[in-house]
């Protein structure tokens, strides 16, 4: 059998870049090492029956923004969004929980004297917010969209999350900032880390972060669903070693990260665009908690049971601290967590009057040991009595996570270290976007811009790249 075009690797790049090319025509097969589709955005029974995990991407701000899925008919293949009361709460120990709202309005006046600040740093983006993130997840190689709204971005960008924290007063902007930099994996003495911050927050601010409802897998089995109702073929079950396995086709795009790419066997690329593949950095590795509960967890401040999504690890200071660790080869003691606790929005996620949650915090990458016991003491500080709720609970560190799926290099989530370095300076040079020194063979992965998330976007883009170069659609 042979097909137009092969995709490796059905996560939510791999899917997207499937139904990109099957919609214009190309008769496409998707492969896939596991079992079942959708990569580090799936839904399992890791705990009790009737208790639904999302192993890997629980919450969607970029899944919802994202402009490719936002062109399919997604809801008529099972995708309903369930926006939480709130997106994010951040206890804070003595004083009230900082909570983001929806609305920016009524985050800033939650935010005493620092809502002027907030609304000054991040409205201008929440307006705009449809070029603002067309901007952020498009090719690198189309031209910038609204240069005098990213120029307003720079600032952010270029210094560091504290840096940029000191136009707040109080801890509850301040750590409200530091948590949401905290995603980028780096420490948030790092540039870049505020860019990430101020992304998540607009984004919460303009379109929140939901949940699909019944997990994560609920939007990848939509993805599917199209995929094949529009003629694409999946094979599953079919780990890539060599492309010679794959059968024959005009264009093959691997929605695997580079260091895998290196490493594969019959690539037909050449040992120096192989080296530089396999020189690119891995960001730190997550350690993973899913809890099977008895009970909604027991905050100290109530509020925090409106938000879906709770950051846990203090004050600005603390977290700054706890995001070095593993940079610098250790775990932190106090680690900056994060967690979801989507049953108390979504009840087919549990049984009746019981509930599930979700956690990680970062770990060096490639960590084996376990982080549990300091990720559930950290828990317990916030919401005294934690523990007492558990019922089951299933443990991932970084070898678990990558055994599940083998993008996870040692544990990373994003495809890569977020740094100035690999996103635009001299690592990141020589690597083409998406095109290889083969006309045929294309990159579309999280390792691709624009980087990590379950957005789809880098899958789109490969597929573009690939209509353009390989099949001369000139309309791309
Ligand atoms: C614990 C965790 C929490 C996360 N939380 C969020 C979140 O809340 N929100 C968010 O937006 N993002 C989150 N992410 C990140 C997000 O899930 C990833 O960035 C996204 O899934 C990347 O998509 P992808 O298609 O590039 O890769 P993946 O989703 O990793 O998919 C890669 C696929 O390729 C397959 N594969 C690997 N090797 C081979 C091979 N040799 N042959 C065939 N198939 C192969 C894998 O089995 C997998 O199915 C999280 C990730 C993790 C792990």
């Amino acid at each position: 059998m042979s097909y137009d075009a092969v995709v490796v690797g059905a996560g939510p790049n791999g899917l997207a870049a499937a139904i990109e090319l099957q919609r214009n025509g190309c008769s496409t097969l998707l492969v896939e090492a596991a079992e079942t589709v959708g990569g580090a955005a799936r839904t399992e029974e890791v705990t009790l029956p009737g208790f639904l995990h999302d192993v890997g991407s629980a919450v969607h701000p970029l899944g919802i923004g994202s402009p490719f899925f936002s062109s399919l008919p997604l809801e008529s293949f099972g995708v309903e969004w369930v926006h939480p009361g709130a997106p994010l709460a951040h206890p804070l120990l003595g004083e009230n929980a900082a909570i983001l709202e929806r609305d920016i309005e009524q985050t800033a006046a939650s935010l005493g004297d620092d809502g002027a600040a907030w609304i000054r740093r991040f409205g201008p983006f929440v307006e705009h917010w449809d070029t603002f993130i067309t901007h952020l997840l498009r090719s690198p190689l189309s031209p910038p969209r609204s240069p005098l709204l990213m120029a307003r971005l720079a600032p952010l960008a270029i210094r560091s999350t504290p840096g940029i924290a000191n136009a707040f007063r109080h801890n509850q902007a301040r750590a409200l900032l530091a948590g949401n930099a905290a995603h980028a994996g780096t420490p948030l003495t790092h540039t870049l880390t505020g860019a990430v911050g101020a992304t998540l927050i607009v984004a919460a601010h303009a379109v929140g972060w939901p949940f699909p409802r019944g997990g994560a897998g609920t939007l990848t089995g939509a993805l599917a669903g199209y995929f094949t109702s529009i003629g694409g073929v999946i094979e599953t079950g079919h780990a890539v070693r060599s492309l010679a396995a794959l059968p024959t086709a005009r264009a093959t795009l691997l929605a695997l990260t580079h260091g895998q790419v290196a490493n594969l066997e019959d690539s037909g690329l050449s040992a120096s665009f192989r080296r530089r593949l396999g020189r690119w950095r891995y960001g730190p590795g997550a350690f993973k908690v899913d809890w099977a509960l008895d009970g909604p967890i027991p905050w100290s401040d109530p509020a925090v049971a409106r938000a879906g999504t709770v950051h846990v690890g203090g004050t600005l200071e603390d977290i700054v601290s706890s995001e070095a660790a593993p940079a610098a080869g250790k775990v932190s003691e106090r680690p900056f967590v994060l967690l979801a606790q989507p049953s108390l929005f979504d009840h087919s996620r549990a049984p009746e009057g019981k509930h599930t949650a979700w956690a990680y915090c970062h770990v060096p990458n490639g960590w084996n040991g376990d982080a549990t016991d300091a990720i559930e003491a950290q828990i317990e500080r916030f919401a005294p009595g934690f523990r007492s709720r558990v019922l089951s609970r299933s443990s991932w560190n970084t070898r678990r996570l990558e055994r599940w799926d083998g993008n996870l290099v040692g544990g990373d989530v994003n495809g890569g270290a977020l740094t100035l370095n690999q996103m635009v300076g001299p690592a990141r040079w020589g690597l083409p976007g998406y095109r290889t020194p083969r006309r045929d063979l294309y990159l579309c992965s999280a390792s691709t811009p624009p980087g990590g998330g379950v957005h789809g976007m880098a899958g789109y883009h490969g597929a573009r790249s690939a209509l353009k170069h390989t099949f001369g659609l000139t309309s791309v």
